[in-house]
């Protein structure tokens, strides 16, 4: 038997016993008027602790439970008790959400809940990012009114989630998102959401990569293939032809070669994420070879002028480094007329760093090109790069090979007039000639 059970039947024999006693003392009326008198007072204070309890009922959460006596000592001290397990489930809770509300806020996924008619629930910071969503504003709302494509309202209504659905021009168009639903609970989803922008741009350049390097072997294979079926077909060879031929086949060969070449090189640097060495450049020393070689390729049809500090080095990867500067001289001398003047400086800037910058006095480019010249096969003549032996990827390695020096490219060019393409280097990447070098030099 509980504890107030035995209490409560004791006081009822106490009672019914005392009853009996003044009974026999003072006759039954006496006795009866005392037994209804307790039960007048035990009624009243009945009354009185659920009274307390309605009070403490209408109170707001948080009021102590009120004390009793009797079985509702027990039954309050019971309700006390059920109040602290309550508060601290709902604090375990409350710490079990803020828990999951920051690792969901340093996600780079949107995390949204929706309820059971698609509204938002709750949603983290990538979410409002990803979906220009106001939390303050746009809780309770329909997800199909933040995101009113016509697809995802048909995808949200087929309610099949196997694949995620694909968004795109999100956040103003230039942004695509994969948005996954996970359906759970009563009718809620979770919604899952992630940026794939840049994924969807490596695809693009990784099919493009395949085209261009598809269209640029095209050419010189069926020349080759052309000049080698007729000489097969031929039973007494024609020799001026066959000079000619192999002249050509020669000359587009060599184009492959240095496609493949090139082809290499950029993606040995795109795969590196630094330059492949860190050591003591002799820029100077450097500079002077591209001279010489710029002189030879240029067979004297180019004035070129050298402007060189002598006592400035650079740490870094000696054969990238000349890989670059090497590329933006041939193509000054590749978009350059003859008599043209090309000057081929390396200059301190004022900050400490280092600029290497090539001048010409060629075609020039139009600005609507310039900020499309480092991409991949990107001529702005097509022709006139193939005559000069271009295979429109010299920029896009300079592009890697100076961003691995923590370096930038300048472009500045008119029309008609001249460009200038320098390489700018910071100023913790340059130091001074070493003494024996300098006087070597
Ligand atoms: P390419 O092998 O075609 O020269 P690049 O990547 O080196 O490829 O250059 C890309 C394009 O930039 C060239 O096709 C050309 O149109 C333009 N360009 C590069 N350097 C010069 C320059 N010095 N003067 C004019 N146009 C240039």
């Amino acid at each position: 038997m509980r504890g107030y059970w035995r209490g409560a039947a004791g006081w009822l024999v106490l009672w019914l016993v005392l009853t009996a006693v003044a009974s026999a003392a003072f006759g039954p009326v006496t006795a009866l008027a005392g037994l209804a008198a307790w039960l007048l007072l035990l009624h009243a204070r009945q009354l009185w602790h659920v009274d307390s309890l309605l009070r403490w009922l209408d109170q707001p959460p948080g009021t102590p439970v009120p004390h009793g006596s009797g079985i509702w000592a027990e039954a309050f001290s019971y309700l006390a008790r059920l109040v602290r397990r309550q508060r601290q489930n709902e604090a375990d809770l409350r710490s079990a959400l803020e828990r999951f509300q920051s690792a969901t806020a340093a996600m780079n996924e949107a995390v949204i809940i929706l309820d059971e008619l698609d509204r938002i629930e709750w949603c983290n910071p990538s979410a409002e990012h990803y979906f220009e969503i106001d939390a303050r504003r746009d809780i309770g709302r329909q997800l199909t009114y933040i995101v009113r494509q016509p697809q995802f309202v048909e995808y949200l209504d087929e309610q099949n989630f196997a694949d995620p659905f694909v968004l795109r021009g999100a956040r103003g168009g230039e942004t695509t998102l994969t948005v996954q639903l996970v359906p759970y609970g009563n009718q809620q989803k979770l919604v899952i959401s992630r940026d794939i922008t840049r994924w969807e741009r490596l695809e693009a350049m990784r099919r493009d990569l395949v085209a261009n390097v598809s269209h640029e072997l095209r050419t010189p294979i069926t020349v080759l293939a052309g000049y080698l079926e007729t000489l097969n077909e031929q039973e007494t060879p024609d020799p001026a032809f066959q000079k000619r031929a192999m002249e050509l086949m020669t000359q587009q060969t060599s184009r492959m070669q240095h496609l493949v070449e090139d082809l290499l090189t950029l993606s040995r640097l795109e795969n590196a994420r630094g330059p492949s060495a860190e050591q003591p450049v002799d820029v100077p020393r450097m500079v002077q070879g591209l001279h010489q070689e710029a002189t030879a390729l240029s067979a004297s049809r180019h004035q070129i002028v050298l402007d060189v500090d002598t006592e400035l080095w650079l740490t870094g990867a000696e054969g990238e480094l000349r890989s670059a500067f090497l590329n933006l001289v041939t193509n000054a001398i590749r978009y350059t007329p003859p008599k043209g003047r090309i000057t081929i400086r390396w200059r301190p800037t004022q900050d400490g760093g280092g600029a290497f910058s090539v001048t010409d006095t060629g075609i020039g480019i139009a600005p609507e090109h310039i900020p499309r010249l480092t991409e991949r096969f990107y001529r702005v003549d097509r022709s006139r790069s193939r005559e000069t032996g271009g295979t429109g990827l010299g920029l896009a390695i300079v592009k890697y090979a100076l961003s691995h020096h923590q370096a930038r490219m300048e472009i500045d060019s008119e029309p008609e007039q001249g460009s200038t393409f320098s390489a700018i280097f910071p100023a913790r990447r340059t130091f001074q000639a070493p003494v024996a070098a300098t006087a070597t030099a």
